[in-house]
């Protein structure tokens, strides 16, 4: 029989498990095992739906059977079996694509728990086997297909004998080495720790011919042996077990199995619910974005039961957008279990379970951010932008659920506060909350507009994502305040004496800044400013479209191009204002090539390009080369 290749990727997979220096070779079991879980559970859930399906749901079990003269370990499910396209399909391909991409990604860190958290599946029996035959029926079908592969080399199919549907995985372990014993995974004690430590809440029986040995009646040193079938697990979910009794770990591990991180998750909230609509909730707050997170590719959704029997891999109605890095379980018996995906969504017990859903996350990440701060803070540098999408998104419907979830860098605090925090510490007389849009915190402390602002003792909050703009301005407001943009709107800061002074003098100097208007028709006005205390010029906008909204809504890839109304600002206390006054009198060519050169500095402060950088360098040279 000819050999088949592994396709490219499997192939690499299977290298780093046959030659795996990885320690925790053990967990090779929970993924065989729970692989027979699914398939179980893919027969159930058919069975509910089809009545051409006829199966007794108590015959349903896993079983395991070493053989220690064979040196093999079998792992035997009555699940839905495979079809000979689908053992080739399934083990000859890998299904997970993510975590050789995380594997590859991380090739530097040699020792991080890939293989243990990731979950690669069952693939990782060859961790510790040397060769591993599949015989698998599928359900409905009279034909059975033997699957065999040594490793890297290939695999073979081919024609099996098998009494009935299910699959039957068959290792066949690898010899004993200085450092590994595999030949423990023959022993009854240790298979039954690993089935208790990792598979414990496995809804069906997983089940095992245990040899008890004790002394022959009325002898006190003969022994007689007997047989017994015994089922190793507890099969009740960790989501319906007592909380008091659920130790962290068994928390941590349930989630890296199965949502596959390679970290501890940064919260669990084991909840549950009676009354209108009963159930059981297990949700996990992941450590970090999930590589695809903010891609279109990533999939929200909680995994549905009802009562015990998986009805849903991921039902993303559970869900509001904002929270979709949550990740759990959610168990009901008060779903119908064959109800199918579009009527599932109008399900009036969903949506509630869903409500519930929402008001117990909003309700844990503000417990979380007053009484654990740092951990809060690590949540939102990974999520916040997603909470901050969700103020925006569907015309700020959600707003006011999410307002005091949200954290801004402060200029004063130089750390992240809320807006609670921001408004509580207000001056007297203050007109709004002080925002600054920018790409660093750093680069925004460093701009002209903050200067004066930061200078008269107001705390502001810096802007740095993309999103914080537009959901201020869906916020407009935080407890009657108004969010004012430093480098946009009027913050009214001077006494009445300052603003007539300057706007004095802007009157007197109309027809220059008339003049030097029409030299940069990008720009809707040029005037003298008192904001600015040590810097010549900036750029401000007037009207909606504020110029970070206009870098970040021009850099889309779309068509739609937009433009903020914007004011060229002259600091009228620099050097530079006298110098334009004078240039107006005497040598008006020469104040419109100072005028473009202050309109591109504006704009490099503003981290917007220059559209003729080659005039704008040779003006510069002609000036600094003038005697
Ligand atoms: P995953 O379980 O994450 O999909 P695996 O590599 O562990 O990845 O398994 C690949 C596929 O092989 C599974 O998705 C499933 O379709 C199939 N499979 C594995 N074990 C069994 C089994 N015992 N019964 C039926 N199908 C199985």
């Amino acid at each position: 029989m000819a050999k088949k290749q592994f396709k490219a990727e499997s192939k690499k997979l299977m290298d780093l498990m046959i030659n795996s220096i990885y320690t925790n070779k053990e967990i090779f079991l929970r993924e065989i095992i729970s692989n027979a879980s699914d398939a179980i559970d893919k027969l159930h859930y058919e069975s509910l739906t089809n009545k051409d399906i006829k199966v007794n749901k108590k015959n349903f079990e896993i079983r395991l059977t070493p053989n220690k003269d064979a040196r093999t370990l079998t792992i035997s499910d009555n699940g839905c079996g495979m079809s000979k396209e689908e053992l080739e399909n399934n083990l000859g391909t890998i299904a997970k694509s993510g975590s050789l991409n995380f594997k590859e990604e991380n090739e530097h860190k040699k020792d991080i728990d890939i293989i243990g958290q990731f979950g690669v599946g069952f693939y990782s029996a060859f961790m510790v086997s040397q060769k591993i035959e599949v015989i698998s029926r599928a359900y409905g079908s009279d034909e059975a297909y033997s699957w065999t592969s040594s490793g890297i080399d290939g695999y073979t199919i081919e024609k099996a004998v098998k009494d009935s549907y299910g699959t039957d995985v068959i290792l066949t372990l690898k010899e004993d080495t200085e450092d590994d014993s595999f030949s423990e995974y023959l022993e009854d004690y240790r298979l039954k720790g690993l089935v208790r430590k990792y598979s414990d809440y496995i809804t069906y029986p997983i089940k095992m011919e245990v040899t008890h040995q004790h002394l022959k009646e009325g002898s006190d040193s003969e022994y007689e042996t007997h047989t017994e079938l015994e089922t190793l697990n507890d099969m009740v979910p960790l989501w319906k077990r007592d909380k008091k009794k659920i130790k962290q770990e068994d928390y941590d591990t349930f989630y890296s199995d199965k949502f596959m991180d390679y970290e501890k998750p940064l919260k669990v909230i084991h909840t549950s619910a009676e009354g209108l609509v009963s159930f059981n909730a297990l949700l996990f707050i992941p450590f970090h974005a999930p590589y695809d997170f903010y891609t279109k590719n990533y999939e929200k959704g909680l995994q549905l039961y009802s009562n015990g029997v998986l009805i849903m891999e991921s039902c993303s109605d559970l869900l509001p957008d904002y929270f979709s890095f949550v990740k759990g379980v959610v168990d009901s018996p008060d779903l119908s279990l064959n109800i199918s995906r579009e009527i599932l969504q109008q399900d009036k017990n969903l949506k509630l379970i869903a409500k519930n859903i929402e008001t117990k996350l909003i309700k844990e990440l503000t417990s979380m951010m007053k009484e654990n701060r740092e951990d809060y803070e690590k949540f939102f540098k990974a999520f916040g932008a997603n909470l901050k999408f969700g103020i925006y998104d569907q015309f700020g419907m959600n707003k006011d659920k999410l307002k005091d979830l949200l954290l801004f860098y402060s200029s004063e605090e130089k750390k992240v506060v809320t807006l609670q925090e921001y408004v509580s510490r207000m001056k007297e007389g203050q007109e709004g909350i002080y925002y600054a849009c920018g790409e660093t915190t750093g680069k925004i402390d460093l701009t002209p507009q903050v200067e004066q602002v930061k200078d008269k003792g107001y705390e502001i909050l810096y802007c740095t994502d993309y999103v914080d703009e537009f959901a201020l301005q869906t916020l407009m407001t935080y407890e009657e305040k108004k969010f004012l943009n430093v480098a946009k709107d009027n913050l009214n800061l001077d006494t009445d004496e300052e603003k007539e002074e300057v706007k004095k003098l802007n009157e007197d100097n109309k027809d220059m800044f008339t003049m030097m208007k029409e030299t940069l028709p990008d720009i809707k006005e040029v005037r003298f400013t008192n904001r600015l205390k040590s810097h010549p010029v900036c750029l401000v906008s007037e009207g909606n479209i504020s110029i970070e909204m206009e870098k970040v809504i021009n850099a889309m890839p779309t068509d739609e191009q937009i433009k903020a109304e914007k004011v060229l600002e002259i600091n009228k206390d620099h050097k530079i204002a006298k110098k334009l006054e004078h240039l107006y009198e005497t040598d008006k060519d020469a104040l419109k090539d100072y005028t473009k050169i202050l309109y591109a500095e504006a704009r490099l402060i503003e981290g917007l390009p220059i559209d003729n950088p080659t005039e704008i360098t040779s003006l510069i040279c002609d000036k600094l080369a003038e005697e």
